[in-house]
């Protein structure tokens, strides 16, 4: 007789409370890798989004009240509780959307300090005071919490989404309902308990999972919700921004991005490769920040391919739970179906595969979402996969001969987010970065995301910024107090 695996069922976090969802239904969460579902999460509705707005707008009269410095002891506990349970947090990252557990090690760290750095930060929110054109009078700015916010988060970095919004949200003094992506709700919950335990107070914070529109719908069409902080693709990015304008509520929008990789024939092509092997091929491709267009100069195109090759076929697949996989599955079925079509299309259109190319079979992981690291060369500006995100393993290889030419196709696109360069050229860095048109640019470097600095993105990659010296800011509002004495 076989017994049936009992499966964690997760539940929602209102008030403070974990509390089955009003439609009492639960949906299943499945690994990418195995096929297997994992756990069983709440399908939450409108009526559990009016709860949690109640008790959002509840807790925000204490919480927005709090000393700074109070609230940075409670972010402090949160801190060194997620470092305590890095594993389960990074197991349950890996399980949930397939990345190599050492990736979701780095996650948790990463994820980690953002709550550190906003506990800070949140000790040192100044104001001003301006002199007025009269002696009797003194004006002041001060800057207060924005009130309630909705954050909604997407699946590629579980964690670090929720951290990146909830702990700037939390030290200006915010309440924040939390709409976590339905592939991976269990990082959420895991997050959720820690916070619990860290003694963030009820209400404070608030996890609805569950059907996407419906929740998005019903944190946006409430009055009392006085900021969307969303992390997303372009096309659900602008349906909010549409709703949002309704009632002219805040916005912060991390969307998509088609990052230009540029390599000069003077760079350190060793370092080159060894970049794009920890950016292009890093969580599978399904980054906002991932290279997606290399341009090579084109002397150096055949040593830089040959080397390329080389570290590709190095790359390990499979199980991201196992130790030794460098390239764990793509998120999803459509994932992986938008990684074949744009590999297809590129190939009819005249590119070349220099490796990969292929869906993989991986042992004891027969329903997996696997495909093979993969290189295409002779890409142009025709193929899809030069103008849409493809979100997977595939690297395609342009190629250009001089610097305003590969400027000018650099800057060819809505997107904005992230652009890299490789030159050891000091002059050409400082002026290729400066007519770059993205919100961040690596040189010799494609490590983007450290939270010292801004992050985000210009056109159609977002607006705000997350991290670094004004990271609060998007949660702040400004008032000007004027006394007459
Ligand atoms: P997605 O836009 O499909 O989903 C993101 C979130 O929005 C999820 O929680 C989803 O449930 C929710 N959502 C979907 N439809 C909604 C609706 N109608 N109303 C309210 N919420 C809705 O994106 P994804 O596939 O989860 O994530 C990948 C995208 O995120 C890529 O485009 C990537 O570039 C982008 N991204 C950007 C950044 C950044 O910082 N700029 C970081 C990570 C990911």
């Amino acid at each position: 007789m076989s017994i049936a695996k009992t499966v964690e069922t997760f539940k929602l976090y209102i008030d403070g409370e974990w509390n089955d969802p009003a439609t009492g239904e639960y949906f299943d969460v499945v690994s990418p890798a195995t096929g297997e579902v994992l756990f069983k999460a709440a399908n939450g509705n409108r009526q559990d989004v009016k709860k949690a707005i109640e008790a959002s707008c509840s807790a925000f009269q204490h919480w927005s009240k709090k000393s700074g410095k109070e609230r940075s002891t409670i972010l402090f506990r949160l801190y060194q509780l997620m470092l305590e349970n890095t594993e389960e947090l990074a197991k349950t990252i890996s399980s949930e959307m397939g990345k190599p557990i050492k990736q979701a090690r780095g996650e948790v760290a990463n994820s980690a300090e953002y709550v550190l750095w906003n506990a800070e930060e949140g000790k040192r929110v100044y104001g001003q005071t301006i002199q007025g054109f009269e002696a009797n009078k003194r004006l002041q700015m001060t800057k207060q919490p924005v009130g309630p916010v909705a954050a909604i988060t997407p699946w590629n970095f579980p964690l670090a989404m929720i951290t990146r919004k909830l702990s700037p949200a939390l030290a200006a003094g915010c309440t924040v309902i939390l709409k976590p992506a339905e592939q991976t709700p269990g990082t959420a919950v895991k997050f959720f308990e820690l916070a619990e335990e860290a003694g963030i107070p009820k209400g404070v914070i608030n996890l609805v999972t569950g059907q996407p529109a419906e929740i998005g719908d019903a944190l946006l069409s409430d009055k009392r919700i006085r900021k969307i902080t969303f992390t997303g693709s372009t096309k659900v990015g602008k349906l909010l921004l549409e709703k949002a304008a309704h009632q002219v509520k805040r916005v912060s929008m991390e969307l998509g991005g088609h990052a230009p990789f540029i390599v000069f024939e003077d760079a350190d092509l060793d370092k080159a490769v060894s970049s794009v092997m920890k950016s292009k091929y890093f969580n599978c491709g399904q980054t906002c920040i991932s290279p997606n267009r290399l341009y090579v100069q084109e002397s150096i195109k055949e040593t830089f391919l040959d080397k390329l090759k080389a570290a590709v076929e190095g790359l390990t697949v499979g199980n991201g739970l196992n130790e030794e996989v460098g390239l764990g599955p793509v998120v999803s079925k459509a994932g992986l179906d938008k990684v074949k079509s744009h590999v297809k299309d590129a190939q009819e259109k005249g590119a070349r595969l220099v490796c990969g190319g292929e869906e993989y079979q991986v042992r004891d992981c027969e329903e997996g979402f696997f495909y093979t690291p993969t290189i295409l060369s002779d890409v142009n500006e025709k193929m899809r996969i030069s103008y849409e995100e493809t979100f997977g393993p595939v690297a395609p290889i342009f190629t250009f001969k001089n610097e305003d030419e590969v400027v000018n196709k650099a800057n060819d696109t809505d997107y904005g987010l992230a652009a890299y360069m490789f030159t050891k050229d000091l002059a050409r860095s400082v002026r290729v970065s400066e007519s770059l048109e993205y919100g961040m640019v690596g040189i010799n470097d494609t490590v983007l995301s450290q939270v010292q600095g801004p992050f985000g993105g210009i056109k159609e990659s977002g607006m705000g910024r997350e991290g670094g010296p004004n990271g609060l800011d998007d949660f702040l509002e400004t008032k000007f107090i004027s006394t007459v004495i």
